[in-house]
């Protein structure tokens, strides 16, 4: 277990994709773990939610199939992803959080981690009860200056609709609305879940569950790393 190591502990080589269904909490895994390890996340959720916000080409694109929960097509997220990678800070390791979600996105990380001599150690599937995700998905609210989030039930700001951290207004995401979450999570099954077989078969996905607290489910993950680091996949 992850127990008395250092905080700031840096492994030599950590390319994890994070893989489960909306609302299983990988953001949350993603982010502890980058923490942790010292290595970025990338989200591709964020990015399209940040170009979205800005207006870009990318935004003004993806924004009709974030509305429905549907996918933004391949080859614009393959184009964001390779654009990311190839940026600031990915040559020692990254997190990838929400991407690939398709098998077309997986050659195509394939092919752009072959270019970076960096290929991937860990995919780790977060796996949760479908009412528990349901549940999180829909009591989750935002920050909508920091994006910090939190839970109506679980994990309530102190002040009603106020954010703790930077006293502004939380928000609900479109999609995190029954109607659309009932769609992604039928894109998550007929779209994303083929992954699950085509990372075991090269035998780097690992299974986790998303069941618990954060923090539980976060112990179980480090000691899944520290497995990988011991066995030798990396250095
Ligand atoms: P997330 O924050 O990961 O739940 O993503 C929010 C929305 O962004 C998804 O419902 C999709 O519309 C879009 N999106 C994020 N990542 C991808 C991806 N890898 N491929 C296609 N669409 C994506």
């Amino acid at each position: 277990m992850a127990g008395g190591r250092n905080n700031s502990l840096k492994v030599l080589s950590m390319h994890i994709v994070l893989l489960g269904s909306p609302g299983v909490g990988k953001g949350t895994q993603a982010r502890l773990i980058s923490q942790r390890y010292n290595v970025p996340q990338i989200s591709t959720g964020d990015l399209l939610r940040e170009a979205l916000c800005n207006s870009t080409p990318l935004g003004l694109k993806a924004k009709k199939y974030m509305g429905r929960g549907e996918l933004v097509p391949d080859e614009l997220m393959i184009a964001l992803i390779e654009e990311r990678l190839n940026g600031q800070g990915t040559k020692d390791g990254f997190i990838l959080d929400g991407f690939p979600r398709t098998i077309a996105q997986a050659r195509g990380l394939d092919r752009i981690l072959r270019q970076m001599k960096s290929p991937l150690d860990l995919v780790l599937e977060i796996e949760a009860t479908p009412s528990i995700i349901i549940r999180r998905l829909e009591g989750r609210r935002l920050c909508q200056n920091c994006g910090k989030d939190y839970h109506l039930v679980y994990h309530p700001p102190r002040e009603n609709g106020v954010c703790d951290e930077c006293g502004s207004r939380l928000y609900q995401r479109k999609d995190d609305r029954a109607r659309t979450i009932k769609n992604r999570l039928r894109v998550y099954r007929d779209q994303t879940l083929p992954l699950r077989e085509y990372y075991s078969e090269r035998g780097i996905l690992g299974t986790v569950s998303g069941n618990e607290l954060p923090l539980e489910v976060f112990g179980n993950i480090c000691a899944i790393l520290e497995k990988i680091e011991v066995a030798g996949y990396r250095v």
